[in-house]
């Protein structure tokens, strides 16, 4: 079986791995070359970062990977991300200005770009800094902290000027400040809106062009995920066979976590939200750094108990965007995740910008490969898992009990499903069953949306012509050896709704030895 596979076979032979990596793609990544071997390497959700680039760009990049996915015939994901009420400094010209530890700096509104300015108080000159937020003089406050580049930079204001748009700040972090670097006040109670002029006209390209699910950043309250799956079924009308959940029409939404008030209000987010997205970066900055680890765990848990499949993402292997090979502390932090229970680990600037896009996808496959390998040998829990918390339908959730305790108990080494509009793969993928769930559809929105979730490997098929289960069964005896992923006799459990193809409830659970047609056909041969 793959699952034993010797470590030197290229990695898309082995079996698939459980975990979902999601890459962000940008300069370094977006030929078509790169992208094919990221795939290869096992990225299945691409993230299209709205902060940065133009829609031009991101359509290019968008039309470069579904041609990409289609030569390869695998359903990946575009997940746009975007950028919220993220605050940003203006251009600054060439490699940046040198901001001093003890100067002082003005941050100014709507200045074309950043210059120095000779400061009549000290004699010398002063840094004075553009940034576009209105608001911002009135709602920070003497005395309230301003952060640069992740809080590489900091500042504490010191005066304001509403009438000029200024605000003065002295720097007690130094450091070099760039274009387009990002400002966070924790300290300031903003009334930016959660969702910008700027974010809608994304969500009205990412609808035009099928992308394929949505982040939205510094969500504080569930009522800000709440709007925008509103407006977005108002834009993309759902079927009433698609009606409940994460693969329904209309395009899912993660929310991503980056602010303490949303940590706070984590139960109701995790309940209205399709995804979460651990945001280490803006997180960090946002609340005390040192419990970022603990907060993460507290996410995860939060994700698991409403079955929501969880991301975590920022610097996972951050020193990979110059190095050949991660830092222990970073493989470290790469399996923790995994063990703490996230189905998702996300890489930024190491496949955006950085020198080795391919290898640090292929070192997170590994480490993430290794820590389920870890899981697989735990006891399995004694009993089936628990109805995820907000998912009440019995229907639903009895085929993902009874699958779990055949898995157990015949020793599968696959589940495999007819999933069409992939609710019943989600619902799958809650269990932890630490073996790969294999869900076969038809449609390509369907294959591309269960690209996120844990453990399922997408596969997009038409059904056997006489819809038949017995057919379907042969079917994936053939393709599931061909993909190199079972052998003669190789136990895994069959699960379907009748008619095959129609997105319907799962309906029958059977159990098959690969080879031996025995799973559907004595019920409807
Ligand atoms: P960003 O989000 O990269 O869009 O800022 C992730 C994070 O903050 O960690
Ligand atoms: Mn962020």
């Amino acid at each position: 079986m793959p699952q034993n596979a010797p470590a030197d076979l290229p990695v898309h032979q082995q079996r698939p791995t459980l975990t979902k990596i999601v890459a962000t793609l940008g300069p370094a990544s977006e030929s078509p070359e790169m992208i094919t071997r990221l795939v290869e390497a096992g990225v299945s959700v691409f993230r299209f970062n709205f902060s940065h680039g133009t829609l031009e760009e991101h359509a290019i990049r968008l039309q470069t990977l579904r041609t990409i996915a289609r030569s390869m015939r695998r359903p990946l994901a575009a997940l746009g991300d975007l950028q919220g009420p993220k605050i940003r400094v203006g251009t600054v010209p060439g490699a940046g200005i040198e901001l001093c530890a003890g100067s002082e700096v003005t941050l100014r509104l709507g200045l074309a770009e950043a210059i120095e300015e000779a400061d009549p108080v000290s004699g010398g000159s002063r840094v004075v800094l553009p940034f576009e937020y209105e608001p911002l003089v009135r709602e920070v406050q003497p005395g309230h902290r301003v952060l640069i580049n992740d809080g590489a930079i900091r500042m504490l204001a010191i005066d304001k000027n509403l009438a000029r748009g200024e605000l003065h700040c002295r720097v007690t972090t130094g450091g070099l400040v760039t274009s387009r670097k990002g400002i966070n006040l924790p300290d300031s109670d903003l009334t930016a809106p959660a969702i910008t002029d700027r974010d809608w006209e994304c969500v009205e390209w990412a609808v035009e062009h099928g992308i394929d699910m949505l982040a939205l950043s510094f969500v504080r309250r569930a009522e800000e995920v709440i709007e925008l799956k509103e407006r977005l079924s108002g834009m993309c009308p759902v079927s009433p066979d698609e009606s409940d959940d994460f693969l329904g029409s209309t395009i899912p939404v993660i929310a991503k976590i980056e602010k303490p008030q949303a940590v706070d209000n984590i139960d109701a987010i995790v309940e209205a939200a399709d995804a979460i997205m651990v945001a280490r970066g803006d997180l960090g900055v946002e609340m005390e750094l040192a419990r970022v680890p603990i907060v993460q765990k507290r996410i995860i848990k939060a994700c698991n108990r409403f079955g929501k499949p969880c991301i975590v993402a920022t610097q996972m292997l951050e020193s990979m965007i110059e190095s050949a090979s991660p830092t222990r502390a970073e493989t470290t932090d790469v399996a923790n995740a995994v063990l703490d229970g996230a189905g998702a680990v996300m890489l930024s600037a190491e496949t955006a910008t950085g020198k080795h896009p391919a290898l640090a996808v292929e070192t997170m496959c590994r480490i993430a490969r290794a820590a389920e390998d870890h899981l697989a040998t735990l006891p399995a829990t004694a009993s089936a898992p628990k109805a995820a918390q907000g998912n009440p339908v019995p229907h639903r959730r009895a085929p993902r009990t009874g699958a779990w305790y055949v898995a157990q108990d015949i020793g599968a080494e696959l589940v495999v499903c007819w999933s069409e509009s992939g609710g019943g793969a989600r619902y799958l993928s809650q269990n932890d069953f630490q073996i790969p769930i294999i869900a076969y559809t038809s449609s390509i929105k369907g294959a591309r949306r269960m690209a996120l979730l844990r453990g399922v490997t997408p596969i997009r098929a038409e059904p056997p012509e006489s819809g038949r289960l017995g057919d379907w069964n042969e079917m994936v005896d053939r393709d599931l050896a061909i993909r190199g992923w079972v052998e003669h006799g190789t136990p895994v459990v069959l699960m379907a709704g009748k008619p095959l193809g129609k997105p319907k409830v799962t309906t029958m659970i059977a159990i098959h030895y690969i080879g031996y047609f025995t799973g559907f056909r004595s019920h409807d041969g």
